[in-house]
């Protein structure tokens, strides 16, 4: 029953510890693994404060809060992945790592262990032929803020089973969230078609076509977006947006997916957006 499931999420950075945060307030027991342990805490200190804010808005109550953390565990160790129903891998957008992190659970997990990837573009074919399990291997894409976005972009292989899928689904549903599902193919929907909008954003402000507040406004006053592709890129955080525009490249060998060099000259500059502080705009809280 999906309702019993223990999910570990593996990573627990921004993506991460929104998952945990979802995957806790639905009632599941939930471990968040991390390699580096003060991440983990900061992790629980932000899962912390954003239920915190829900209360302020009457969504949960203190004791739903405490309910909650109690849904969640912290841990270094992927061993303890063992014994868990679906494992949520949400490390970095690294080819390398993902496939190591995917043999490592394929070897740990129990047989019926689903093993799912928050991957915004990495081939979930390629991660699941890395498993002795491919009909058990799913992308299950969720969206940044992961307690407030409502979309899981659900993604499927040639390999993935019937009964993988529908479990995914029901699990989301239980979530609150709402599933949609699409097959592996490079981006998925999402980034093949938000990536390649936001690295020509970022071709008009190095081709100085307009100033970047002209660039968000013109999108957002013009297109009713609620952000900017610029603002979006900063929120997002720009190292991410160069991996998934490279997945692009490769994966279709087309030019049109060429990242714009100004990107490329921001991230190896540590101009990530808003988690370092400065990307096109300036972050003074940070
Ligand atoms: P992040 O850098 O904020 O967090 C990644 C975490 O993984 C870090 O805490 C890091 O310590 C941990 N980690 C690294 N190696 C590890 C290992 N071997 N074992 C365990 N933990 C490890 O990254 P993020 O923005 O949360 O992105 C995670 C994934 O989600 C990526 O695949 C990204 O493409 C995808 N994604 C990101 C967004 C977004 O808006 N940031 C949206 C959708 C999907």
């Amino acid at each position: 029953m999906v309702k019993d499931f223990k999910i570990a999420v593996i990573g627990s950075g921004t993506m991460g510890n929104g998952i945990a945060h979802v995957a806790g307030q639905s009632g599941f027991r939930t471990l968040l693994i991390d390699i580096n342990e003060d991440q983990l805490n900061k992790a629980l200190h932000t899962i912390e404060k954003n239920l915190d804010r829900q209360i302020n808005k009457n969504i949960i109550s203190k004791s739903d809060k405490e309910n909650i953390l109690k849904n969640i565990s912290i841990n270094t160790d992927i061993k303890f992945c063992k014994d868990m129903d679906l494992v949520i891998e949400a490390v970095p957008e690294k080819y390398d790592l993902k496939i190591s992190i995917f043999k490592q659970l394929d070897d740990i997990c129990k047989e019926s262990t689903i093993l799912a990837s928050n991957t915004s573009s990495i081939s979930i074919s390629n991660l699941g032929n890395q498993t002795k399990r491919p009909e058990n291997i799913i992308g299950m894409h969720f969206m940044n803020p992961v307690p407030i976005m409502k979309l899981v972009e659900v993604i499927k292989t040639i390999h993935t089973s019937q009964s993988t899928i529908k479990t995914i689904v029901d699990l989301a549903k239980k979530m609150k969230k709402l599933p949609v599902e699409c097959n592996d193919y490079p981006g998925f929907v999402s980034n093949r078609i938000l990536m390649p909008m936001i690295n020509e954003a970022i071709f008009c402000l190095e081709q100085n076509v307009a100033e970047k507040e002209a660039i968000d406004d013109i999108m957002k006053l013009g297109m009713a977006h609620p952000m900017g592709p610029l603002e979006l890129a900063d929120f997002i955080g720009l190292d991410v947006c160069l991996d998934i525009m490279d997945v692009l490249w490769i994966g279709f060998n087309d030019s049109k997916y060429r990242p714009c060099t100004l990107l490329k000259k921001m991230v190896s500059s540590g101009l990530l957006g808003r988690k370092s502080g400065r990307g096109f705009y300036t972050y003074d809280w940070f």
